[in-house]
């Protein structure tokens, strides 16, 4: 991927709020409870591998991640703590996760058995370390009855391949005032863990916002995402037990500027026709950025003050209307705060009718992140 190092666009990542958001968390958890931070997707958007190494700092011992690619780039560069896949691996991958120490999540006795008969054939000596994943509700992935897991549980013992290293579940609505379904899916857990008889190292429950309103059942690890990138898992719901600082700026700078006549129109589809005479910003970002074309009459702030995006967002440039003019270079904030005032991820998200996390993760490679402390 190209990135557009030679453009004003970019992210800023604050990683002293990373930094804050971590170590407020650890601050909260008992002794025997470590937090994996949740890295998956360049880190919701962040950078993979500084967000990585600041996690580390503010406390983290291990990390997250979606898929193993993601899990071997934080080998690559050095990371030697624990790593778990979150999501199913095809069990032909189980000598190279074996081999450079990542744990695999695990559904099904079908998948140890494959995946025992790759790491046979290929002598891997390293046993191979998994966490079972028990479906208590979700529905995505996961082990279905108890009768499975015995069964599974049976096997990582006589199977020398594999270590058993954690179980855990995963909740789907921790985030809700509606207490109803989490308490379901916590019954279904202590059924499941009933027929477990000896405990594995890494019992775990709990996402962020599951850490975070429901304490009580974190367990030994904790999952930590969206709360490390300073973003409520609840959206506007759930007030967290501490103040969230997000760590994501967006920002970039008018290239062009020009003072438009009244019945002039903006971009495709002449959607916007301005009715008086009035100043024009465009600005070098758009939805190949993961700048939404939906935002189109969304705003960015220029100088402390909220302009509309008038026009259709095009793939790499917008348009925006000034209150004056304003020299080509002026600072464009698209997330973030400017002059006492803010866009946080969370009006975007309410504005494309979507989640902030998908905002987030959805800003493209093109963009340049800067790290500051
Ligand atoms: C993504 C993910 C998390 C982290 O969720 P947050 O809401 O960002 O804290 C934890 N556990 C699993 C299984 C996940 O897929």
């Amino acid at each position: 991927m190209v990135i557009g190092k030679h453009r004003p666009s970019r992210i800023v990542v604050d990683q002293t709020a990373i930094y804050q958001n971590i170590a407020n968390e650890k601050a909260r958890l008992t002794d025997k409870t470590e937090l994996f931070m949740v890295v998956k997707a360049n880190a919701y958007g962040h950078g993979l591998l500084q967000v990585a190494a600041t996690a580390l700092r503010a406390g983290a011992t291990g990390f997250c991640v979606a898929i193993l690619d993601e899990a071997l780039a934080l080998r690559e560069a050095g990371f030697n703590q624990p790593i778990l896949v979150l999501g199913i691996t095809e069990p032909q991958y189980a000598a190279l996760l074996a081999v450079n120490h990542i744990s695999a999540t695990v559904g099904s006795l079908t998948w140890l058995k494959t995946a025992q008969g790759f790491l046979e054939n290929e002598h891997v000596t390293t046993p191979l370390a998994v966490h079972l994943g028990l479906d208590t509700g979700m529905g995505r992935i996961g082990f279905q009855t108890s009768t499975q897991l015995a069964a599974a549980v049976a096997y990582l013992q006589t199977a020398e391949q594999f270590t058993f290293e954690g179980i855990f579940t995963h909740f789907s609505k921790a985030d809700s005032a509606d207490t109803e379904y989490f308490e379901q899916q916590l019954k279904k857990w202590r059924v499941f863990m009933a027929v477990v008889p000896d405990r594995p190292k890494y019992v775990h429950v709990s996402n962020t916002a599951t850490s975070l309103w429901h304490d009580a059942c974190n367990g030994n690890l904790i999952r930590f995402g969206v709360g490390g990138y300073g973003l409520n898992p609840s959206g506007v719901e759930l007030e967290p037990p501490f103040v969230l600082h997000p760590a994501m700026r967006l920002e970039s700078r008018a290239v062009f500027v020009k003072a438009l006549k009244a019945g002039q129109s903006v971009s495709y589809g002449a959607t916007y026709t301005a009715q008086e005479d009035e100043w024009v910003a465009t600005v070098p970002i758009g939805y190949a950025d993961g700048y939404r074309r939906q935002l189109q009459g969304f705003h960015v702030l220029v100088d402390g003050q909220y302009c509309e995006i008038i026009g259709r967002i095009c793939m790499d440039q917008l348009m925006i209307r000034l209150p004056h003019e304003y020299p080509v270079g002026t600072l464009v904030t698209l997330v973030g705060e400017d002059h006492g005032q803010t866009i946080s991820l969370q009006e975007i998200a309410d504005y494309c009718g979507t989640i902030h996390y998908e905002i987030a993760c959805g800003f493209s490679e093109r963009l340049p992140r800067f790290y500051q402390n």
